[in-house]
């Protein structure tokens, strides 16, 4: 008999107005005391199990909790600490575990990354010299917990051996086998004490087995698993896998446990259902609702999928559940109260999720009747939405009538860059930086007050103005070739647009975690997307109007706009990406019109978008591009046409960068120098180049040598008529006085190896 039960992969953490975050940062700022933190950190974890017991979730996840990130969470279970932290042993201090995220006086933190392909970051577990043990059992410490206190019999959650190992680092690919046997007894005994307290289901996540790794992984799941079912029988065991379908599905339901948890929004595993089937007596944990995204799910729609699937599952149980973990929502829109009740009426946050999982639950069990009015009401909050802002004709069919054609400029890139150098007149090597300037204290403030109405529009934009003369002068004194306005009226890259074009809503709570107890809180796109009027042409011409040097007009492209906004799903991706696209175009005509002359478009997100399978790489990165040059390509021939990326591993896009057709390009590599001069080694690159010259991310300000050395060394490989001085990315971090420090050393480096350069050639 087929039981059919409601369950959660984990719940956001930052509770409702993050408070967690609050508690953290009031301990790392020595406010409360440790027992303080725990104190309140307790409260809000118990407040997040209460919620989803309320909400009537069958299995409440336990374990998904941290006071940092899970990742690390798992490593310290283990006693995995660097030796730089001088660990000695038990359980790892708060000192210690917050020392290495964050690093400490005298230990650098670890290095973080991002979370496959999500926004969220995790610590990189280091595996160099380390003896692992079982030095606490953090899941096992939250089951009981749950238990004693709220009488809730949790489903632990915990990152499985082989995910867990292969996003650590410090250890060769060689040594991954013997590594998993290492861990292996420390894992089997982890859950023989969770099954000694009366646990029943565990969930293992194993996030790895949607990409595609290699065979020895593979290997190891078989092994690991096999020994789960041998040394501790009588307690289930949840593969659990999201963000994509399993890559190597066929052998991996061969695996010797209870049940595989799969994603069924993201990637297409009914597919893999259709053809490979499910195995008989095994349960199958859905993720029907998308964990990733903030719109209501379509109940309907939905409960059929469920149908779908319930056909393939023979003697065994079905989980109802989102398809990943809540932390990357926002955790209730309840307490917005500024938004169009249309469009709040389109939105699910994380706790309006659960109940969307209870409710198709009850739909899978007694039938579509029991859950008619349910369904009868999202089809018209979501019909509601779809009539008011998403049959924008005018939008719609100029992207469906869009041609290559429409995103090629006239002129090909190494005549226009001809052009560009006679109006330009610019130095050999010229110089620039990437955008933003010092995000002062006072600016921060100024821009706080004006939010709150304690002082005018009027006093704002005066305030603005006086950064940005105050920095043109600046830039001038320092002898900037390129200028920038500073970007000082911009809290965020992306959310600035947001509050400006069409079809984009921003939240009052909508935070989901980035790492550590830092948030962001992405931008709504609920409707079709459209140019509403200049959105940066009032600060960049007055920015001009002061110079005679050019001023760059400052915009954030398309893709990362969409990437890092929470999208409607009713229109393709792509469509939207395009919708934006043809926005950005009207401001970058509009800034043309205006007397701007170089105009960047930044794509620093356009990386991070990549697809996890490498079978939708090629349609991403010819969408992407597309974009970009939709965005740009009808501007005139001299007009030049910049753009940035922050990262440096780059191999796998280069083609799409030179697609984006841009005539600039600056990255940052300042702190991966050799790499990327050596992707450009072997790929001839046409068009000009700005390598990031300086780290910003360090308050340091580099020697004269050091900038030198790094121009220098990218000379070789690249011509020195292609090649532009700038720091790596933006300096809204950084304090004014390491900024003008730094920017006089690049200033004064460029201006040495022009001298070299000339005097070589004469
Ligand atoms: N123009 C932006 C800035 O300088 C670019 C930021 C980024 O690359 N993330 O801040
Ligand atoms: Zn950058």
């Amino acid at each position: 008999m087929t039981n059919i039960l409601s369950s959660n992969i984990g719940y956001p953490r930052i509770g409702e107005q993050r408070e967690w975050k609050r508690a953290l940062e009031s301990f790392w700022d020595g406010k409360i005391t440790e027992e303080q933190l725990l104190q309140k950190t307790t409260e809000i974890r118990l407040n997040n199990l209460r919620k989803q017991k309320d909400l009537g979730i069958d299995l409440i996840p336990v374990g998904d909790f941290t006071l940092y990130d899970h990742v690390l969470d798992t490593a310290v279970t283990f006693g995995v600490v660097p030796k730089r932290f001088r660990y000695e042993g038990g359980p790892v201090d708060l000192e210690t575990y917050f020392g290495i995220a964050r690093g400490t006086d005298d230990a650098v933190a670890s290095e973080m990354t991002k979370w496959f392909n999500t926004n969220y970051h995790y610590i990189v577990p280091e595996l160099n010299d380390v003896q692992p043990k079982l030095v606490e059992n953090r899941a096992l410490l939250y089951y009981k917990e749950a238990k004693e206190t709220l009488g809730i019999d949790g489903k632990p959650v915990i990152l499985g051996p082989i995910t867990f190992l292969k996003l650590s680092k410090g250890y060769e690919q060689r040594d991954f086998p013997k590594l998993v046997d290492t861990f292996l007894p420390l894992y089997v005994e982890q859950l023989k004490q969770l099954h000694e307290a009366g646990a029943k289901i565990v969930q293992i996540d194993e996030p790895i087995f949607v990409t595609d790794v290699g065979e020895d992984a593979l290997e190891a799941a078989k092994k690991v698993y096999r020994t789960f079912a041998e040394e501790v029988p009588g307690l289930a065991i949840l593969f659990q896998t999201y963000f994509e379908k399993i890559h190597h599905y066929e052998q991996i339901i061969q695996l010797p446990v209870t049940g595989f948890g799969l994603d069924f929004v993201h990637g297409d595993s009914l597919e893999l259902l259709r053809e490979y089937g499910f195995p008989q007596g095994k349960t199958l944990a859905a993720g029907i609702v998308d964990g990733r995204n903030v719109w209501r799910a379509d109940l309907g729609g939905k409960l059929t999928i469920l149908e779908t699937i319930k056909q393939f599952v023979k003697d065994g149980d079905i989980i109802v559940q989102p398809s990943s973990s809540l932390l990357h929502v926002p955790v209730t829109k309840t307490l917005e109260e500024k938004i169009d009740p249309v469009i709040l009426g389109g939105l699910s946050f994380a706790d309006e999720k659960l109940r969307e999982v209870v409710i198709l639950t009850k739909g899978l069990k007694e039938g579509r009747g029991a859950i008619k009015a349910e369904i009868a009401e999202v089809d018209e909050a979501l019909a509601e939405l779809k009539t008011k802002y998403r049959s924008d004709e005018a939008t719609r069919s100029a992207v469906k009538s869009l041609t290559e054609d429409d995103a090629t400029r006239d002129t090909p890139s190494d005549e226009r860059l001809k052009i560009q150098k006679e109006r330009f007149q610019l130095p050999l090597l010229p110089t620039t930086t990437i955008g933003s300037l010092p995000q002062t204290q006072e600016v921060r403030r100024t821009r706080s007050k004006w939010r709150r109405g304690e002082i005018t529009d009027q006093e704002y934009e005066q305030f603005i103005k006086e950064q940005i003369k105050k920095w043109i002068a600046i830039q001038e004194e320092l002898d900037i070739d390129v200028l920038v306005h500073g970007e000082f009226e911009r809290t965020d890259m992306v959310e600035y647009f947001g509050e400006k074009l069409n079809g984009f809503q921003v939240t009052e709570y909508g935070w989901v975690q980035s790492y550590g107890s830092r948030c962001v809180k992405p931008p709504l796109i609920f409707g079709d997307v459209s140019w509403a009027g200049p959105m940066t042409v009032k600060e960049i011409t007055y920015a001009q109007s002061l110079t005679d040097r050019p001023v760059k007009g400052m915009l954030t492209g398309p893709v990362t706009i969409l990437n890092w906004s929470f999208a409607h799903d009713e229109t393709p991706r792509y469509d939207i990406m395009k919708q934006i696209a043809l926005a950005l175009r009207k401001e970058i005509e509009a800034l043309e019109e205006a007397g701007i002359k170089i105009i960047q478009v930044d794509e620093p997100a356009l990386r991070e978008g990549l697809p996890l399978d490498p079978e939708k790489w090629d349609e991403y990165l010819n969408e992407a591009a597309y974009a970009f040059r939709l965005a740009t390509a009808t501007v005139k021939k001299d007009t030049q046409i910049h753009t940035h990326m922050c990262y440096s591993e780059f191999g796998d896009i280069f083609d799409a960068i030179d697609a984006l057709d841009a005539d600039v390009i600056s990255i940052e590599t300042s702190r991966s120098h050799g790499e990327l001069v050596s992707a450009f080694e072997e790929n001839t690159y046409k068009k000009e180049i700005g390598l990031g010259v300086y780290d910003i991310h360090s308050p340091r300000i580099p020697s004269l040598e050091e900038i030198k050395t790094n121009i220098d060394r990218a000379l070789r490989t690249i011509p020195a008529s292609q090649f532009w001085v700038n720091p790596d990315c933006g300096l809204k971090t950084r304090k004014e006085e390491e900024t003008i420090g730094a920017l006089k050393v690049m200033v004064a480096a460029a201006k040495k190896a022009r001298e070299e350069l000339t005097s070589k050639t004469v």
